[in-house]
């Protein structure tokens, strides 16, 4: 069955540091491999996703911020990646003025969302979101279908979680949106850390089947990658990490064309 075009996915965690973009990016470029059409959308002021592909800042003519602030046709923002079949919008430090500028915007909620129903062509869109429940954030959620959650593999993982889980809820309800949380994902975990399986175990058995069978391992290679502007699956592709993410990949479009049926 040929997927609903467009199906948009926000990668987001009030928590800083949690893998969230790097899991935006690597399972886009595992996606994108597949042969889907991807668009990965920065959305954090802070340019991660749009370093890690490797767009630095010199070459972001269009951002996320002149789509959401300066109202410019979102197509205009979209750029090719290096990585065959993915796409992305790109940000830089502007877009932390966004929330300010946009305050006594009347649909300032749904800036990203009506800008996204222009864009075509696409199958999967990711929104690296940044670590904050703010108006970036909340363009995010309204813009999208569903909210996939990356948990680092530690003790404090579950923290925050009700706090987005209530966001999402809100959203949904103020929108008459179908929002919904895809899953959580735990990242960075050592399998040598006693700690990380209990954490394991834990989030297992709080959240059930919301919890990817895919567990991204701390590898050095994926902190790596960034800095050469490159995906894991360039960077390391028989590692580890890169195994990993095309595992992610793969569960994300069964669990995704489960939902569909
Ligand atoms: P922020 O909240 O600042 O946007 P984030 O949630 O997007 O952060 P990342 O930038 O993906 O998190 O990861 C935080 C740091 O940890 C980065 O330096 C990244 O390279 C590194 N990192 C992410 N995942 C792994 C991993 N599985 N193994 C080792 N290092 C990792
Ligand atoms: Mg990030």
């Amino acid at each position: 069955m040929r997927v609903k075009l467009k199906r948009i996915v926000s990668i987001a965690n009030q928590k800083g540091g949690v893998g969230k973009t790097t899991t935006a990016i690597n399972m886009a470029a595992a996606i994108a491999t597949k042969g889907h059409k991807v668009l990965v959308i920065d959305l954090d002021p802070q340019g991660n996703a749009s370093t890690g592909l490797g767009i630095s800042p010199d070459n972001r003519e269009y951002t996320a911020y002149d789509v959401l602030v300066d109202g410019i046709d979102i197509n205009e923002a979209i750029i090719k990646t290096h990585v065959k079949n993915l796409s992305l919008i790109t940000s830089n430090t502007d877009l932390s003025s966004a929330d300010a500028e946009l305050m006594n915007d009347k649909g300032r909620l749904i800036k990203l969302r009506n800008a996204i129903e222009k864009v075509k062509g696409f199958d999967y869109v990711f929104i690296d979101c940044p670590p904050s429940l703010n108006l970036l954030t909340i363009n995010a959620f309204a813009a999208s279908d569903s909210v996939l959650v990356p948990l680092q593999s530690e003790f404090y993982a579950l923290e925050g979680l009700s706090q987005l889980i209530l966001t999402v809820r809100e959203v949904r309800e103020a929108l008459g949106t179908s929002l919904f949380i895809d899953g959580v994902v735990l990242t960075m975990f050592d399998k040598r850390v006693k700690l990380a399986q209990q954490v394991e175990v834990d989030v297992r058995d709080n959240l059930k089947d919301l919890v990817y069978k895919t567990i991204i391992p701390r590898t050095v290679r994926l902190s790596e990658a960034p800095s050469y502007g490159e995906t894991i699956l360039e960077y390391d592709a028989s590692g580890r990490g890169a195994e990993a993410y095309v595992s992610l990949g793969a569960e994300f479009l069964r669990r995704d064309k489960v939902k569909q049926r």
